[in-house]
């Protein structure tokens, strides 16, 4: 850091003798902040925004800021916006008592008058690390309060712990001695790892939105198209959240629904939901936005379609050359397929060229994900059309390649699959979304499966000639196209343990659609009998074991998906996993904890277990993975110039 450090110049401005006020204009964020709390008053312009976001890096405010945010606006107040990290606007701050004064005006101007208009008052007081924090009536169970709260969102993470210790210190301790217990917190933090990792997710979220194709097509030479007029066609759980997304960005959108029952159920959900996000945000609900209509005809002058009907290539080609001969030319034709081939819908229209996957995650208008999925023949103006109107929508969105799954539902099935191997060999699905639910993810493979509903995979499989009745019995149940195969999802669906929605999958509900998951003791002795029937002996499974079969599968895939050139670099993996599977922002991604590991250490346990799994291919290291340790493991960012390499070699 070059110029004066922080803290000092600090002091000596709050110890100054003349009235100082901070002139506050646009962002005051971290030592912004924390240097305007060193002045004995503070102006903010209307449309300053001010906060300590420092937690959402995995560090704390160090200059201060968790010493006098709260001596000056109280111990929860200090606690919300420090443990959260969260911007208030000016309004905000001065209801919350952190500025004095709010103008729409020459900030300065108005800073200088008002100096002139105190220089008479004692100072005294106006210094915050000479009082004390206004005392709250419990101070211990308002921090035990507190420490549950960040240690149950924060899900591992340990810069929100820290926080609420450093402000813990505020409040009981002088402030010299505050400051040294927020010095020595913040030394912990640095040391963690996981500071790095929130900063790398800091910068690669950004770096996404410089997507490339294989092409040479990029960000940068590619002019989005402007969009006026959306549509949607099928109005189920995707395509209702799509639509208020949509709308949400004050696009008109036309939804298409073909019985007129389906269409009247959709609109009042899409009114409610667009109502409620209303509230929420403290703005009024944009419901004449959005036109409902039985004919597909009613999207003729739309600019953009997105397609969200089942998940059925038969019917999806249907609607794609029914949508070639209705829409005006030049119109957008995306798919919100999961994982069907984009290039084989794009052949269904003459200008396969205008065709790209929208993949959201649902529900749609509140996960940050968006895959945009190129096809081999989607336009360069396309691409770039549907990554703008993603970020529009305040998506993350991550341009990828076509291919089975694309880049998330691709890694996602090794990680499945291993899980249900990991129950064949002795685990169970709480001990399995035990370990994963440990190590940071917001929810175990199980219960996101139970929550996603069974029957999903089930029908994919069923295409795939992977599964059919009858098939999960007999010799060959645990073997299908020479690897090893489970069953246990397909004997689970047979009975018609669909998760959730049914009140049982992997665990047990209290009612169908209920939320709170028990163990099904069911499902044990289900595990027990199916191991012996198959002659498999359970062992003790460690929650090590779990993570490594599990996550290092993952990353394998992602090595392979590097060396496909399916996603551009490790960032894309990795915000995919962030913003749309619920992989521990602190652990910074898969691709990037794979780095943390240490390569070597991931190759090695991958050998070990391919040789343990000989029937389980993607065990096999992939070779982008080898090269990289055999180049010495270079760090993330330089990861890419490997990848070429591979890559100019296929
Ligand atoms: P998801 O959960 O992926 O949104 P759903 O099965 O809930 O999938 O929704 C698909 C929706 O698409 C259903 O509401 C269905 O009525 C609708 N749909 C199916 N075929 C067509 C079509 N040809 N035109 C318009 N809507 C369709």
């Amino acid at each position: 850091m070059s110029g004066p450090p922080l803290v000092p110049m600090i002091h000596a401005i709050e110890a100054a003798e003349k009235p100082v006020v901070a002139a506050i204009e646009g962002l005051a964020l971290g030592g912004g902040l924390e240097l305007a709390l060193g002045c004995h008053y503070r102006i903010a312009h209307s449309k300053a925004r001010l906060g300590l976001p420092e937690v959402s890096l995995g560090l704390l405010p160090a200059a201060g800021g968790t010493q006098r945010l709260p001596r000056l606006i109280g111990v929860p107040a200090a606690l919300d916006l420090i443990t959260t990290g969260r911007h208030v606007t000016a309004a905000e701050a001065l209801k919350l008592g952190i500025v004095d004064q709010v103008t729409d005006h020459n900030t300065v101007d108005a800073a200088v008058k008002f100096a002139l208009s105190v220089r008479e008052h004692s100072l005294n007081a106006r210094r915050i690390s000479n009082n004390l924090c206004p005392p709250p009536s419990d101070l211990d169970a308002l921090f035990e309060g507190a420490m549950q709260k960040v240690r149950q969102t924060a899900r591992g993470a340990v810069a929100p712990v820290a926080c609420v210790q450093a402000v813990r210190a505020a409040a009981t301790m002088p402030y010299t001695q505050g400051m040294e217990r927020e010095k020595e917190l913040m030394a912990t933090l640095f040391t963690s790892g996981q500071a790095r990792a929130l900063q790398y997710c800091f910068f690669a979220q950004r770096a996404v939105g410089r997507w490339s194709m294989p092409s040479g097509a990029r960000w940068d030479t590619s002019k989005p198209r402007p969009i006026h007029k959306a549509a949607v066609i099928g109005l189920g759980t995707m395509g209702r959240g799509i639509t208020v997304a949509l709308a949400q960005t004050g696009l008109s959108v036309v939804a298409v629904e073909t019985q007129e029952k389906q269409l009247m159920e959709a609109k009042q959900a899409v009114s409610g939901m667009l109502k409620r996000g209303a509230k929420r945000r403290g703005v009024a609900p944009v419901l004449d936005l959005v036109s409902y209509n039985c004919n597909l005809q009613a999207v003729a002058d739309a600019d953009l379609v997105i397609e969200a009907v089942f998940e059925d290539m038969d019917l999806k080609k249907k609607v794609f050359q029914q949508l070639s001969a209705v829409c005006k030319p030049g119109t957008l034709l995306c798919t919100n397929t999961s994982a069907l081939d984009i290039d084989h819908l794009a052949s269904q229209t003459p200008n396969p060229e205008l065709v790209v996957g929208m993949h959201f995650f649902a529900p749609a208008h509140v996960m940050k994900l968006l895959e945009v999925v190129y096809g081999s023949r989607s336009s360069p103006q396309v691409v770039a059309t549907a990554m703008q109107l993603g970020k529009k929508m305040g998506k993350v969105s991550v341009a990828v390649g076509n291919c089975r799954g694309f880049v998330g539902n691709r890694m996602l099935k090794p990680y499945m699959e291993h899980a249900f191997f990991l129950l064949e060999d002795g685990a169970t699905p709480e001990l399995v979304d035990q370990a994963l639910e440990e190590f940071g993810f917001a929810m175990g493979v199980f219960r996101m499966s139970d929550l996603s509903g069974l029957d999903v995979g089930w029908r994919v499989r069923k295409e795939d000639g992977l599964a059919h009745p009858g098939m999960a019995l007999g010799q060959a149940a645990r073997v299908r196209q020479g690897r090893r195969y489970s069953p246990l999802a397909d004997l689970l669906c047979e009975q018609d343990r669909f998760g959730q929605k049914t009140g049982m999958g992997w665990y047990q509900y209290d009612k169908p659609g209920g939320r709170v998951s028990r163990p099904d003791p069911w499902l044990h002795s289900f595990l027990e009998e199916y191991r012996a029937r198959h002659g498999l002996v359970a062992r003790r499974i460690d929650h090590q074991e779990v993570l490594e079969r599990c996550l290092y599968t993952m990353i394998n895939e992602g090595f392979r998906i590097l060396e496909d050139g399916i996603a551009a670099g490790p960032e894309d993996i990795d915000m995919i996993y962030v913003f749309g599977y619920g992989w521990p922002r602190h652990r910074g991604g898969p691709m990037f904890y794979a780095g943390m590991v240490g390569l070597e250490r991931v190759l090695e346990r991958l050998e070990h277990y391919h040789q343990a799994h000989p029937d389980v291919p993607y065990l096999q290291p992939c070779n982008l993975l080898r090269r990289l340790v055999a180049s010495g493991s270079p760090p993330i960012h330089r990861w890419r110039e490997v990848i070429k390499k591979v890559r100019s070699q296929l």
